[in-house]
C-alpha cells in the first residue's frame, strides 16, 4: 500500500501532525475534506512517490503495447517503455507487478445523476418520463446527510466499474460537493438551472396535453445563475484541478432564450463545457414545436446554444434536419446507451457521427457503470445500422474511444485526459486479464467489452493516486457505505410502497 494514498482513507488521515480521526458524520458531510484541505496538499507533496506498472500491457484505441512499463510521477504519466529502462530511470519507484494485467485509460462518464441510485430497480422499467406515478418521490424522503450517502455509494460503484471522471448533472450540487470530492474521482459539477414557471420537469404525454405557453421567471433564472457562480467560485480548480464546475441548462422545455444565452456566455467566459438534456422524448419535441414553433435543436440554435463546447445529452428523437444542425455546429452528443435501451429507444448515433457530432458516453440515472454502458452502446449501435456486413461497426475500439477520448473532449480536458500518453494525467484502470472469460484473446479491448466483467478491474488511479488498489477502495469504507445505503433504501422504499403499491406491467401469461 503506497503511503501516498493514506490521506484518502475515509476515517483517518495521516499528516505531519499525526493521524486525525473524523466521525462518520463529518466524513459523510464532507467536512473532513474541507478541514483537511491544507494538510492534504502538504502530505501529498511529501508522500508522493513514483509508481511503475512493470511488464504490463498498455492499451490505446489505436495500438496496444505488450510487455512495457508505464511510470506515473505526481499526477502525470511520465514514461512508457521497456520495463528495465523505465525502472532504471525510477529506481525507488513503487513497482506494481503488471504481468497478466492491462492498463486502459479511465472511463469518463459525461452524464450522471448520482443520487438517483435510490430509484434503482424501479426507474428502469416504466419508460420516460417514468409512468408509474408514485404517490411519493423516493428522493424526497432522503434526510440530512443521506443525499451525500447516495452520491457516495454511486461514486463507489463508479470506481469499481472503471470510471475516473464523472459529470454530476443536477441542481444544487453544493451540499454534496465535498462528499463527491472526497471520493477521489475527477468530478465535473454540472450545476443545472431551469427558469420555467409552468413546466416542472421533463415533458410527459399528460403534461403536453394540458400544456400552456411557457412562462419564465427572471428570479428563478437569477437564482440559478447565482448557484452556478457560487459553486464555480468555491470549487472550480480545487483538489489540484480534479474538480471543475460547468454551467448547465436542465431541459429545452424548461429553458428561456435568456437562460440559454447566459449559460453559453458563462461557459465561453471561463473556457468551460456546458450541457443540457436534448430531444429525449416525443412529448418534449411536440411541446417545443407547439409553443416555440421549432424542434428542440433549432430552438437552441436560434438562441446561440449549439456549438463545440456543448455536450447535449441523449438526442434520441432527432430527425435528419436536427442531425444536420447538430453536426454543422460541432455539438457533442453524450449517449446514454444503457438508459436509452431501458427506455426502448436507440438514438441515431451512426447518423450523428456521420454528420460530424463527436460522441461521448454517460450512464444517466440509477447506474454508474460505464463498462455496462460500453457493452450496450456497442450492441445497440450495431443493431441500429444497416451495414453491408452487419456486425462489423462500430468496433469495441470505437466505443472505448467514445468513453475515453470522447469524454475528454466533452469535459474540455482533451489535452489532459482520455488516453495513456506521456504528459497526460494518470487516470487509468488496471484489468486483471487472467480470467477464464478473457483468455485466450485476439484483442484485449474486444475480449473485455464483449466478454468481460467490471470486476476484472483490480485497480483504479485518478490524478496519479490509487482510489482502488487490488480491489480495495481506498477513499471510503466500502462495507459501511453499502450497509448504510441499503438501510436507507429499505426504509424509503417501504414508505413509498406503503403509499402507492407498484404495479408492474408484466406480459400476459399463458394460461
Ligand atoms: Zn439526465
Amino acid at each position: 500500500m503506497p503511503q501516498s494514498t493514506n490521506h484518502r482513507t475515509s476515517s483517518t488521515s495521516q499528516s505531519p501532525d499525526g493521524p486525525t480521526t473524523f466521525s462518520r458524520r463529518q466524513v459523510l458531510a464532507g467536512s473532513a475534506a474541507l478541514l483537511l484541505g491544507e494538510r492534504i496538499v502538504q502530505s501529498q507533496a511529501s508522500l508522493s512517490k513514483t509508481v511503475v506498472f512493470a511488464h504490463t500491457t498498455v492499451v490505446g484505441v489505436d495500438a496496444v503495447q505488450d510487455d512495457v512499463a508505464l511510470a506515473v510521477d505526481g499526477d502525470k504519466i511520465v514514461a512508457i517503455g521497456p520495463t528495465e529502462q523505465v525502472l532504471e530511470t525510477y529506481p525507488t519507484a513503487d513497482v506494481y507487478d503488471g504481468r497478466g494485467k492491462a492498463l486502459l485509460p479511465g472511463l469518463i462518464n459525461c452524464h450522471a445523476h448520482m443520487a438517483a441510485v435510490l430509484a434503482r430497480g424501479f426507474n428502469e422499467d416504466f419508460g420516460f418520463p417514468n409512468s408509474a406515478q408514485l404517490a411519493i418521490r423516493p428522493n424526497s424522503l432522503l434526510e440530512g446527510e443521506e443525499a451525500a450517502l447516495m452520491v457516495t455509494v454511486a461514486a463507489l460503484e463508479a470506481i469499481k466499474t472503471g470510471t475516473t471522471t464523472i459529470v454530476e448533472n443536477t441542481g444544487n450540487i453544493s451540499p454534496n460537493a465535498a462528499a463527491l470530492a472526497q471520493t477521489g474521482l475527477r468530478c465535473v459539477f454540472a450545476e443545472s438551472v431551469r427558469d420555467s414557471e409552468n413546466v416542472a420537469g421533463p415533458m410527459s404525454p399528460g403534461g403536453l396535453a394540458n400544456s400552456a405557453p411557457p412562462r419564465f421567471s427572471a428570479k428563478r433564472r437569477d437564482e440559478g445563475l447565482q448557484r452556478i457562480s457560487d459553486l464555480f467560485s468555491t470549487w472550480h480548480g480545487k483538489e489540484q484541478g480534479r474538480i471543475t464546475v460547468f454551467p448547465a441548462a436542465a431541459l429545452a422545455e424548461t429553458s428561456s432564450p435568456e437562460l440559454l444565452r447566459a449559460i453559453r456566455a458563462f461557459a465561453d467566459k471561463h473556457d468551460l463545457g456546458y450541457t443540457i438534456h436534448l430531444s429525449q422524448s416525443v412529448p418534449e419535441v411536440e411541446f417545443m414545436v407547439r409553443h416555440h414553433g421549432l424542434r428542440p435543436p433549432a430552438f437552441l440554435d436560434q438562441h446561440g446554444f449549439l456549438g463545440p463546447r456543448l455536450f447535449a445529452a441523449h438526442c434520441r428523437y432527432v430527425n435528419d434536419a436536427d442531425i444536420a444542425l447538430l453536426g454543422r455546429t460541432g455539438t457533442i452528443v453524450s449517449h446514454q446507451a444503457n438508459m436509452a435501451a431501458n427506455r426502448g429507444v436507440i438514438p441515431p448515433i451512426a447518423k450523428l457521427r456521420a454528420a460530424g457530432c463527436p460522441i461521448a458516453s454517460g450512464t444517466d440515472n440509477n447506474t454508474n457503470d460505464m463498462f455496462g454502458v460500453m457493452k450496450i452502446a456497442l450492441l445497440t449501435e450495431r443493431i441500429s445500422r444497416n451495414d453491408v456486413i452487419p456486425g462489423t461497426r462500430p468496433q469495441p475500439e470505437d466505443i472505448l474511444e467514445d468513453a475515453t477520448q470522447g469524454g475528454a473532449r466533452a469535459v474540455n480536458q482533451e489535452q489532459l485526459l482520455g488516453s495513456l500518453e506521456i504528459g497526460k494525467k494518470a487516470d487509468l484502470i488496471v484489468l486483471d486479464t487472467q480470467q477464464a472469460h478473457l483468455v485466450p484473446a485476439g484483442r484485449i479491448v474486444s475480449a473485455w467489452i464483449h466478454n468481460g466483467q467490471p470486476s476484472d478491474i483490480e485497480s483504479v488511479m485518478v490524478d496519479g493516486q490509487f482510489v482502488m488498489r487490488s480491489r480495495k477502495v481506498l477513499t471510503m469504507d466500502e462495507d459501511r457505505i453499502i450497509a448504510e445505503a441499503d438501510k436507507v433504501g429499505r426504509r424509503i422504499w417501504n414508505q413509498v410502497e406503503a403509499a402507492s403499491p407498484i404495479t408492474v406491467p408484466r406480459l400476459p401469461r399463458r394460461q
